[in-house]
């Protein structure tokens, strides 16, 4: 930090994830030592132990851990048996990942508008997509719901239509881990859910990593078998195409730490939110949690009509924003030749026009945080 500069213009983190290295102090340090010194970077017994641990934490009775949220998903749609001629509806308002796997297996996404108070999938422009994919070539086979800035999407609602419609749901748990719906942690609601601990999301590594949730026994087992090469009864018998998808090891002994002090900082998240909504709710739209949802806020998102302008006004003040997400999937440049439902999706184009995320970790302390709701405002005056 400057040390001429006033203190209530230094700049503040958007993400702080040095205090949390500060409050687990060595605790992870001797972890990673652990394992330097036994030596079995893949797939050590610290994965096993992450596995078993994360499968308490969420109620889910499997669980893969991954090399990140992308190839999950990838890894996900591979077990389910997801390809070309293959219909599977998702968000445009999302991370590029979320779409981006549907294309990698060779399937087509369908893009689907939002609802403007979640940010996440709108049951009726799935259900209007459901009943105009129907009329074309594509073979209707899977729902990728997102949960997006931390919330859970009405995945109830989702699993309804999928039922109702021969499909089955993969749900993108990427930005939501640890939030719960219908008081239940998320991980149990679609046939697999998968995440990422990228280190930005609510539970992060230190590097790469994800991990995919199932209850069903069978697809548990061919995840596994895709996690190293489609292996088979040993390393050189391959039974199906796979990939390199593994977690290493050091990042479970990373996680295993984290996730202790976890269920502390979602509360932590969640006093944090309630600060800022408290403060901003009459200057701007703030988010709103469904009754029955918890999230995990992995990012506060408010929307405002002249956002760029609030950016630029809150960067001379230190305070860092970030747009998620300026450009829906659909307007970009790869993703074009997917279909769209109605040829449009007005409430994704209004939300990428509008939205402005603040900074937001479980270590943002209450004049910190005062600073950036007061800069908000005076900036919105
Ligand atoms: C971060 C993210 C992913 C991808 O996770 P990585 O670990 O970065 O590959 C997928 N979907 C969503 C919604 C995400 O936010």
């Amino acid at each position: 930090m400057n040390q001429h500069m006033r203190a209530d213009q230094a700049p503040i983190p958007f993400i702080d994830i040095s205090a949390q290295r500060k409050r687990l102090g060595k605790s992870i340090d001797d972890a990673v030592a652990k394992v330097l010194t036994h030596c079995q970077f893949i797939m050590g017994p610290e994965v096993r132990q992450l596995e078993a641990d994360l499968s308490a934490f969420s109620g889910a009775r499997h669980v893969i851990s991954n090399s990140n949220g992308t190839d999950a998903l990838i890894m996900a749609l591979m077990a389910t048996g997801v390809g070309p001629g293959d219909a599977v509806f998702c968000p445009s308002f999302t991370f590029c990942a979320t779409a981006e796997a549907i294309v990698v297996v060779g399937a087509s996404p369908v893009f689907v508008d939002v609802d403007e108070k979640t940010f996440n999938m709108d049951l009726a422009s799935l259900e209007r997509a459901v009943t105009e994919t129907k009329r074309g070539d594509l073979k209707l086979k899977a729902i990728i719901p997102v949960d997006l800035f931390g919330q859970p999407a009405d995945l109830d609602g989702v699993a309804a239509i999928a039922k109702r419609e021969g499909m089955f749901v993969i749900s993108d748990a990427a930005q939501s881990f640890g939030a719960t719906y219908k008081g239940k942690r998320v991980g149990t609601q679609a046939l697999v859910t998968t995440t990422s601990f990228f280190p930005a999301k609510p539970l992060g590594c230190y590097g790469d990593g994800g991990a995919i949730f199932t209850d069903d026994d069978k697809l548990a087992e061919t995840l596994r078998s895709i996690r190293v090469h489609g292996q088979g009864a040993d390393k050189y018998d391959n039974v199906r195409i796979g990939m390199t998808g593994r977690l290493d090891t050091i990042q479970a002994a990373v996680l295993i730490e984290k996730l202790k002090i976890f269920p502390d900082e979602i509360e932590a998240r969640n006093r944090v939110a309630a600060r800022y909504a408290e403060g901003l709710k009459d200057v701007a739209i703030v988010p709103e949690v469904r009754s029955g949802y918890g999230s995990v806020w992995a990012q506060y998102t408010i929307r405002v009509e002249k956002r760029d302008a609030l950016a630029a006004v809150l960067s001379t003040r230190g305070v860092p924003t970030a747009i998620y997400y300026p450009k829906p999937l659909h307007r970009q440049e790869p993703y074009k030749r997917y279909p769209v439902v109605g040829n449009g999706l007005p409430v994704t184009d209004k939300l990428a026009a509008e939205v402005i995320s603040l900074p937001m970790h479980p270590y943002l302390d209450e004049p910190t945080q005062e600073r950036v709701i007061a800069a908000v405002r005076e900036a919105l005056a």
